[in-house]
């Protein structure tokens, strides 16, 4: 299956800078990551608050700059052409990158201006990319798309519920009929009702429209239930990538296990022994040494704090940043 996009050694730092502007240190957020995201797929990324999951979506999305690495568009995202660097676009460029990669936002009163009316809110992607013919129509075949009546579109977004509203965000970037959506936390402002019906929403809109999308968020379950390949990331690197199936089943990192051993399950098979980890997420301005993980790692031992372990494949597809793990 052909590749949308690709990241090679990506990363994105942020330096700190006193009042003078004299540069004090650096945020890592995004340091060294490889992925591949491939055709029709859901990619997940998940990891705690601060890990450096919304700014490698933003990094994507050519938002931020990119401090080194590349990240590569494949063909189906490059209008047929060879293989595009994002780092080589010009304007337009961009300009159609973010045609075609559609974003959702945790919060969706946040998303969508209060002042403007539903018809304008999903036409105005429309007019900023002068696709101005026959919206009113697309904008109301949008809405019964995501479960909305036509009708709504001469309301305000504050005579909405927060699932309807998601609703109004997904069909707003939908509008420019784009190839992947990248869905940072979609569903964790809302009531777990309402979560259930936006994530089937999503998988039925996916079926449909053949799209591609990039799952960000802190819930696993929520990661199960949607993703075919799912990245662990902890301090803006990946620990853990693999199927989603064969990492809930057999998490090999000690943060993944710890992660997994979280999700609450009916089934008293599925599950596990709770591993509680000490202390929290370190500040990405000043990581540990060695492994990043080992003043929370239950299992660290003398040189973890020494070396950090790279990115291995350990099954095929599998791959895991541990070097215990064998
Ligand atoms: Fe834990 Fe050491 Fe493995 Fe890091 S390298 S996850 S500290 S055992």
């Amino acid at each position: 299956m052909s590749f949308m996009v690709k990241t090679k050694l990506l990363a994105t730092h942020f330096p700190i800078q006193d009042f003078f502007g004299r540069e004090l240190g650096l945020v890592k957020a995004v340091d060294g990551v490889n992925i591949t995201i491939t055709e029709g797929s859901t990619f997940g990324i998940v990891g705690e608050s601060g890990c450096g999951k919304t700014t490698l979506a933003r990094t994507i999305l050519g938002l931020e700059k990119s401090t080194s690495g590349s990240t590569i568009l494949g063909s189906e995202m490059s209008e047929g052409t060879e293989e595009t660097n994002i780092e080589e676009l010009d304007r337009a460029g961009l300009r159609e990158l973010r045609r075609m990669i559609g974003v959702v936002f945790q919060d969706p009163m946040g998303a969508l201006n209060p002042r403007m009316l539903v018809k304008d809110l999903i036409c105005e992607p429309m007019v900023i990319h002068n696709q101005k013919e026959g919206m009113r129509e697309r904008a109301k075949e949008l809405l019964k798309m995501v479960g909305l009546n036509p009708d709504h579109l001469y309301r305000y977004p504050h005579q909405f519920s927060g699932g309807q509203r998601q609703r109004i965000v997904i069909a707003r970037a939908l509008a420019l009929e784009p190839k992947m959506l990248i869905l940072d936390e979609p569903t964790s402002a809302l009531d777990v009702s309402v979560q259930s019906q936006i994530l089937n929403l999503l998988k039925d809109l996916q079926k449909k429209m053949g799209l591609t999308y990039v799952f960000i968020s802190h819930d696993l379950s929520v990661i199960r239930h949607m993703c075919d390949r799912v990245a662990v990331m902890y301090l803006g690197k990946i620990v853990e990538e693999s199927e989603a199936e064969t990492l809930f089943s057999n998490p090999l990192h000690p943060y993944t296990q710890a992660l997994v051993s979280a999700i609450p399950s009916l089934d008293p098979k599925m599950r596990r022994e709770r591993i509680v980890l000490e202390g929290d997420v370190p500040s990405p301005a000043d990581p540990p040494s060695g492994c990043h993980f080992h003043p929370r790692c239950p299992i660290a031992e003398a040189n973890c704090s020494q070396v950090y372990p790279d990115l291995r494949e350990i099954k095929k597809g599998c791959h895991t940043a541990c070097h215990l793990v064998k």
